[in-house]
């Protein structure tokens, strides 16, 4: 895997895997790019199939789902089952090492995604939702979580469909939805909460697989820089983040395998 990389990236791997031996409180954050190996396309690419006429800002808007619930509901249990036989990849399995490695040494790890498939947690990860979890409904009127959590419907053979029938709260009749946070809501406050702590405290903020265009979860780098903390970022693509000290210029799990590698060999 090594001879693939260029000499020039496999010394900013391991000038990251030097930075972060040496610091003990690091903040991760991921975005849909750590996914893309799994098979999960990003927010970026175009839709395809029965959804290719319309953009995610048509289906994913509180506006959306009041206009046209049946559409924004459909296309949900579509990503469902679309989303449910995938598996997490090199990037969320190296996590996974690592913040299980990090139990017996002095490092804490603050995982954060704004990912809503459960990959990280398929891996073996402790991971905090910034945008909610695709496989949570909830009310849309009153907000009460609807108890049947939706992977249960899936029996991992691939012939389940997801029914696109509309659900009724059982307290007071509004739709049920996914509990993900649309463009234009307010992100989770306990959830935010710890990012930010996690952001504002920590000597080392990475960035992995996000484009770093939707706020506010684009500002929680800053957030670490501002309060001194290096930031590193894993994306083969150049991002809007312009803060960054060393960048990892790589998929995802290409670059973790490699960097959590090379910090145990130190
Ligand atoms: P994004 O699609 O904006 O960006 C994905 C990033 O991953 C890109 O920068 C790309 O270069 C990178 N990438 C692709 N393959 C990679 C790989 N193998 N390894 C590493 N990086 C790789 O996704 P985002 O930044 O997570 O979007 C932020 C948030 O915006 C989302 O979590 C979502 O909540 C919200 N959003 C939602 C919708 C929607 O609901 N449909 C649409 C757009 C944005
Ligand atoms: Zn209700």
């Amino acid at each position: 895997m090594l001879a693939e990389l260029s000499p020039a990236l496999i010394a900013e791997v391991k000038l990251a895997a030097k930075l972060l031996k040496t610091k003990q409180r690091i903040c991760l954050l991921t975005g849909a790019g750590i996914s893309a190996e799994s098979g999960i396309p990003t927010f970026r690419d175009k839709q395809t199939g029965l959804w290719e006429n319309y953009t995610a800002e048509e289906l994913a808007t509180p506006e959306a789902f009041a206009r046209d619930p049946k559409l924004s509901w459909s296309w949900y249990q579509w990503r469902r089952q679309s989303v449910a036989d995938k598996k997490p990849n090199p990037a969320h399995h190296a996590l996974a090492q690592w913040q299980y490695d990090s139990q017996t040494s002095a490092q804490q790890l603050t995982l954060i995604t704004q990912n809503v498939d459960d990959l990280h947690e398929q891996s073996g990860s402790t991971v905090t939702h910034l945008h909610g979890n695709l496989w949570r409904n909830r009310c849309n009127q009153c907000g009460v979580p609807h108890q049947n959590h939706a992977r249960d419907s899936y029996d991992n053979d691939n012939t389940v469909q997801f029914e696109d029938t509309l659900i009724t709260c059982s307290h007071c009749d509004g739709y049920i939805r996914p509990d993900i946070v649309w463009f234009g809501e307010a992100l989770p406050m306990k959830e935010w909460q710890i990012a930010e702590d996690a952001a504002n405290n920590c000597e080392v903020f990475i960035s992995i697989g996000t484009s770093s265009i939707v706020y506010p979860a684009a500002g929680l780098a800053q957030l670490a820089k501002q309060n001194g903390a290096h930031v590193i970022e894993i994306n083969p693509n150049p991002t809007r983040n312009t803060i960054v000290d060393i960048t990892l210029a790589e998929k995802a799990g290409i670059i973790l395998p490699l960097l959590v590698q090379e910090m145990t060999q130190l």
